[in-house]
């Protein structure tokens, strides 16, 4: 984490402010390495003090090292302002991104004498540019994920269900090191398949259902994401021409994705390539997302959305079309933006594959 309070401060500068309170548990976590689920990060231009509660004496203290560590036993908000802890700050940096409405009122007062300037999306801009110490560790995670696929890859067969899967996906992602997944898997086959988000059902698998799995978990703190779409014997021929469609389109984004890339292009990279072939009508989400800390992070890689995409960003590439009561294909992978092009992280093949 060396090096990150200093780019906290820059923002400082920037929005000439005296400190910001950072409250996020990610944000804390990528700020001084603090991994409990509950804290408060004071960071001022001279110092950084982290408040957290006696469940984490022990392993506040042995995780960070950048900030002065408080254990006040009691409301952490108070404590900030009976000990000074923002010093004196005029102006303090807040995340209207993760401070409620009722817990904004409750800062004010607790706080009074300092002005609290409600900001979105700074910390998260810094998270977005990745160091080679937190690209190491996604790409542990994802080698995990597809170490995960290929073991469950030989159970799809007629009679499984979707819920078998999903629970063996969970077990070996667990069983692996895994510290959680980071969402419950997506196992969805023949029409559930046309269901972005199907959570999987007792629905057994069937000769020529597409099998649709999207997972990802969570190791040393980083997350992996990973989408694949196989075919159960035999391939409808609309079910190929798709697949090759999702293919081409994701092949397109990727080869699209530099650093300074606007969020808007890339995904009208994938969107064209699919209108070509008379399917974009049936991509109805984005087409990415960053990972990190958090499976689904800035910047999102969207129509509606004009960031630019800065070098070190990590993303995932996740065209797909989803048609009604036939079939949906998603083809996802991680990569890594640099100034001349991008990486892809992700190493499961993608050509279709027919069990
Ligand atoms: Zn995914
Ligand atoms: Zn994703």
């Amino acid at each position: 984490v060396s090096g990150r309070l200093d780019r906290i401060r820059e923002l400082l500068e920037q929005h000439e402010a005296d400190s910001i309170l950072l409250t996020h548990p990610a944000e804390i976590r990528w700020a001084v390495g603090f991994s409990g689920s509950n804290g408060l990060l004071c960071v001022t231009r001279e110092s950084a003090h982290l408040i957290t509660d006696g469940r984490y004496t022990g392993q506040a203290a042995e995780e960070v090292r950048s900030a002065h560590v408080h254990i006040p036993g009691h409301d952490l908000v108070g404590y900030i302002a009976e000990k000074h802890l923002l010093g004196s700050s005029c102006r303090v940096l807040i995340s209207s991104d993760d401070v409620t409405l009722a817990d904004h009122a409750k800062l004010e007062e607790k706080l009074r004498g300092h002005t609290l300037v409600p900001t979105s999306g700074l910390v998260t801009r810094l998270r977005g540019v990745k160091d080679e110490s937190e690209i190491e560790k996604i790409r542990a995670a994802q080698a995990l994920t597809e170490r995960v696929f290929d073991h469950i890859l030989p159970l799809i067969g007629p009679g499984v269900t979707e819920q078998d899967l999903a629970a063996e996906i969970v077990y070996e992602h667990l069983k692996g090191g895994a510290s959680a997944m980071a969402f419950d898997p997506i196992v969805a086959s023949g029409r559930r398949s046309a269901l972005p988000h199907a959570r999987a059902s007792t629905k057994p698998f069937a000769s020529g259902d597409v099998v649709l799995i999207d997972m990802g978990c969570y190791l040393d703190a980083y997350a992996s994401d990973m989408t694949r779409t196989v075919v159960i014997a035999e391939v409808e021929q609309g079910i190929r021409a798709a697949y090759e469609a999702v293919l081409e389109a994701q092949l397109r984004a990727i080869e699209f994705l530099r650093a300074g890339v606007s969020t808007r292009d890339v995904d009208r990279a994938a969107r064209s390539v699919l209108a070509e072939h008379g399917l974009a009508e049936y991509f109805t989400h984005s087409l990415g997302h960053g990972v990190g800390l958090q499976v689904h992070e800035w910047p999102r890689l969207s129509e509606q959305v004009e960031v630019e995409i800065p070098a070190g960003a990590v993303v995932t590439i996740e065209p797909g079309v989803y048609l009604p009561e036939r079939f949906g294909i998603r083809i996802e992978d991680l990569v890594i933006v640099r100034e001349d092009g991008c990486v892809v992280i992700t190493r499961t093949p993608k050509e279709l594959l027919v069990l």
